[in-house]
């Protein structure tokens, strides 16, 4: 593509700072908290964004309801704007999504989390980065391109979900599972929902999860008549040492994800008593294992069963085991993905960045994506605020965001 073409556009795109604070205003200021945080969904966030999409040139904008009886509304709304490009032999997808968190304690905060304020280039409310700076850069990219009369290489669709915070049930799970043709193995697929500061890891593979809930019951006694009782906390003392050592079982080492191996962290520790001399009958922990997927979680369950065994006898206790969350990570999406390329083309090109492929400790929504066989990736430039007081989009990253996207647009346009 001539570079006269790509500077015409992102020349004009920087020339949407204001189209930046106006849009974050006006979508900060109507919260979408999922009734699981005692909110009453998207639909009014949608509404608004609905009518941004209308101002651009499309081919259809579509609603898709996830029915949700806990709200006397529609339900959870899903939109999917289209625009056709030269060619419909792919379609370019970015997915963003409309839900926020609660913004927690009104007193961490320094402005309204829902009145957006503008300081030193950056923008702070709730929503504004996650995620929100990812549907602006989307629709800057298109009304980029089209503000030059210029059109997309390839189809180009978005995808503004609900729901991606509690779980995408109502959201991305939903529309996959009514229409199953509507994203492509062959379609490059782009999720602005984790990113660095610099703008150049872009996700694509993720570890398993397995949380670990351990419960030790033995016999509570006086802490002076150790031979009366059988000590929990003791039991399971030496069960947290003993499992340091999944490390040296599980030692895999893969320089795509960061940290390199698997992690086996032993984390929350629930009280057991509340005076020093009583043995406790009892004892709860927990651990967090993100787990490379070249290892089942089975065959981590089933090496923790075989410690606890030694140690029941060994105590005289009884040691049980439960899974608060369990994620098998997906395949990870292929490093060197057509939709990886071109965004490192585009990055290379716009930001004069080396962008590298990288896998992260799990749970993301590209693990959706990638259980249906289609190779998401995850990229976007973060000050990572997200879920926390004061967060904040800083504007030049919607702008560079938007400028990256349009780029991946123009690519093998010819003109
Ligand atoms: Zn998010």
């Amino acid at each position: 593509m001539p570079n006269t073409i790509i500077n015409k556009v992102t020349n004009r795109i920087d020339s949407y700072r204001q189209d930046v604070i106006d849009m974050q205003r006006q979508i900060t200021a109507i919260p979408a908290l999922s009734p699981v945080n005692g909110g009453l969904g998207e639909s009014k966030k949608a509404a608004k964004i609905q009518e941004i999409l209308k101002s651009l040139n499309h081919d259809s904008i579509k609603n898709i309801i996830a029915p949700d009886e806990r709200l006397e509304n529609n339900g959870r709304p899903n939109i999917i704007f289209r625009w056709k490009g030269k060619s419909s032999e792919k379609t370019i997808w970015i997915m963003a999504h409309m839900d926020i968190v609660p913004p927690g304690d009104l007193a961490d905060w320094d402005t309204d989390p829902y009145t957006v304020i503008e300081k030193d280039g950056k923008l702070y409310g709730r929503g504004t980065e996650d995620n929100q700076q990812a549907i602006i850069s989307a629709i800057l990219a298109i009304k980029g391109l089209q503000d030059e009369g210029l059109l997309p290489a390839y189809d180009v669709a978005l995808a503004f979900v609900a729901d991606e915070e509690t779980g995408s049930e109502y959201g991305i799970k939903h529309i996959i599972k009514e229409f199953p043709n509507m994203f492509t193995s062959n379609d490059l697929i782009y999720i602005p929902d984790a990113g660095d500061p610099d703008g150049v890891l872009i996700e694509v593979a993720e570890k398993s999860i397995l949380w670990i809930k351990t419960t030790i019951k033995g016999r509570p006694t006086h802490g002076s008549t150790p031979e009366c009782g059988a000590n929990a906390h003791k039991a399971g003392a030496h069960l947290i040492v003993k499992m340091d050592e999944l490390y040296q079982i599980f030692d895999k080492n893969d320089p795509l994800y960061n940290p390199p191996i698997s992690t086996f962290e032993p984390t929350q520790k629930e009280i057991n008593v509340l005076n020093v001399n009583t043995i406790p009958g009892q004892d709860i922990f927990y651990f967090d294992c993100r787990i490379l997927p070249d290892y089942s979680i089975d065959t981590i369950k089933d090496q923790i069963r075989i410690w606890a065994n030694e140690i029941e006898v060994k105590f005289g206790v009884k040691i049980t085991f439960s899974y608060p969350q369990e994620e098998t990570a997906p395949p990870a999406t292929p490093a060197d993905t057509p939709a990886a390329n071109a965004l490192k083309l585009a990055i290379k090109e716009v930001m004069n960045k080396e962008a590298r492929t990288i896998g992260i400790g799990g749970g993301t929504v590209a693990a959706v994506f990638r259980h249906n066989g289609l190779p998401a990736v995850c990229w976007c430039t973060l000050d990572d605020t997200l879920h926390a007081p004061n967060e904040y989009s800083v504007i030049a990253n919607a702008i560079n965001d938007a400028k990256v996207f349009a780029h991946i647009f123009m690519q093998e346009n010819d003109e």
